[in-house]
Order: C-alpha cells, then sequence, then structure tokens
C-alpha cells in the first residue's frame, strides 16, 4: 500500500485572510504531495517497509535496513509528509481550545502570553528551513519549544508532538514575501488549541 495525502478537512479559503486560498492549495496540493510521492518512491524497492505507518518508519530510522541515501529520503520526504499531516489538522477551524493544555502551559510558560512570545520568539529565529514545535519532552514529561531543521520532527527525538509551525518560505512566501514575523503573528488566529 502507498502512503497517501490525507483529505484535508476544511476549504482552501477557510483560514482567509490569515492563510491566503493560494498558499493553502499549493503547500497541500504541489508541497506536501511532493513529499507523498518521494517517500513513495525511497522506499519502493524494499517491500518490508511498504505499509508500515509513518511513524515507525520514522522512529526507528537508524534501524532501518536501507541504504543511506534512501535513509535521508526517507526521514526528509516521510519527516515532511508527516509534519503536513499533522499540520493541516492543527489548523482546523473546528479546533476548540483544549483547557487542560492551556493551564499546562500557563504553570510551564507564566502565561499563554509568555508562551506565544517564546513559542514566536523561537519561530522567528530559527535559520532556514524548519519547525518550531511545542512538544512533550519524552524523558521528563514537560512542555518545551523546539526548533527542528528541514523536515525533522520530534518524533524522530522521542518526544510528543503537541503543535507545530511550519516556517518553510513555502508556508508564507505568497503572501507574505520575507516577512516571516507578520505570518507567525498572523497564525496564531488560526491555532485554536491555545
Ligand atoms: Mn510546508
Amino acid at each position: 500500500m502507498k502512503f497517501e495525502l490525507p483529505k484535508l478537512p476544511y476549504d482552501y479559503s477557510a483560514l482567509e485572510p490569515y492563510i491566503d486560498a493560494k498558499t493553502m492549495e499549493i503547500h497541500y496540493t504541489k508541497h506536501h504531495q511532493a513529499y507523498v510521492d518521494k517517500l513513495n518512491a525511497a522506499v519502493e524497492k524494499y517491500p518490508g517497509l511498504q505499509g508500515r505507518p509513518i511513524e515507525e518508519l520514522l522512529k526507528n530510522l537508524a534501524d532501518l535496513k536501507v541504504e543511506e541515501a534512501d535513509r535521508l529520503a526517507i526521514r526528509n520526504h516521510g519527516g515532511g509528509h508527516y509534519n503536513h499531516s499533522l499540520f493541516w489538522t492543527y489548523l482546523d477551524p473546528k479546533n476548540q481550545k483544549d483547557e487542560l493544555l492551556a493551564k499546562e502551559i500557563t504553570s510551564t510558560f507564566g502565561s499563554t502570553e509568555d508562551f506565544k512570545k517564546q513559542f514566536t520568539d523561537s519561530a522567528t529565529k530559527l535559520f532556514g528551513s524548519g519547525w518550531t514545535w511545542l512538544v512533550r519532552n519524552g524523558k521528563n514529561s514537560k512542555l518545551e519549544i523546539k526548533n527542528f531543521p528541514m523536515q525533522d520532527s520530534p518524533i524522530m527525538t522521542g518526544d510528543q508532538l503537541i503543535f507545530g509551525l511550519d516556517v518553510w518560505e513555502h508556508a508564507y512566501y505568497l503572501k507574505y514575501q520575507n516577512k516571516r514575523a507578520d505570518y507567525i503573528d498572523a497564525w496564531w488566529n488560526v491555532i485554536k488549541i491555545v
């Protein structure tokens, strides 16, 4: 069974004016689709990897019996597929505030505003392409803000993903050009979980 693009649970225009319909359409139908296609190409010659959940491949990346070039392709495109599959669900306008998480954020970071400031700061400073995540540390269960380069995902380091922000230029350039900070500010309006 091949990896497939998950269904987007809302319209491309659902996040306007914060994230524009054209960016959503290209991000989902071109960028995410390309990760899926290239992931499928990378696992094509390994029947043992086909049909295994993407989470499992990413958690066990170092132990997969594959050529190094294919391991890198699975890391990049598999990470891209996994991160984006989750990203669309974080943006769902039907999401509601998670009160329990909000309480934990307040006790960990001081206040929701302090948390947003720290997260924004981390995402603004991330150099090049990557993601900023709120994770639960796999070892001590504490909430943490972490940056990951390229399409690396917290699942690869044993952390639990809570939500993340894609700061690749393809996520905002059409509407915000080089102004990543404006995109991040706008993005907080579509994250209903916190
Ligand atoms: Mn992206």
